[in-house]
């Protein structure tokens, strides 16, 4: 399952949460472009302790969002694998990109 379509049927499950889930109908359109939609044996959120997240961030790197995917999630602080970087990965990279 795709990182959208975990997010989307977690907030559908969670029915009273509508706001998030108007926000998940109006996706960006470049979701529907993403290499992760071809993997659905690939999980994006791997466990803690359990995964290092390898076999979402090798999807990732053949994947021509990837720019789109980064900037989007750390623009909306997602968690999981998104383009090709970890959350703690992410982190690391704002805080570089903001001391420089
Ligand atoms: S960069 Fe990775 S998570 Fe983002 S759309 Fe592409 S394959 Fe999916």
């Amino acid at each position: 399952m795709q990182p959208a379509d975990e997010r989307f049927w977690a907030a559908l499950l969670r029915a009273q949460d509508l706001p998030q889930l108007a926000d998940l109908v109006s996706r960006p359109s470049w979701m529907a472009k993403g290499a992760c939609r071809d993997h659905p044996e690939v999980s994006f959120f791997p466990v803690r302790g359990e995964s290092t997240g390898a076999p979402a961030k090798a999807v990732c790197r053949s994947c021509s969002v990837r720019a789109e995917c980064y900037a989007y999630a750390v623009e909306h602080e997602e968690r999981g694998i998104w383009g090709g970087t970890s959350e703690r990965e992410r982190r690391q990279l704002t805080r570089r990109s903001a001391a420089s």
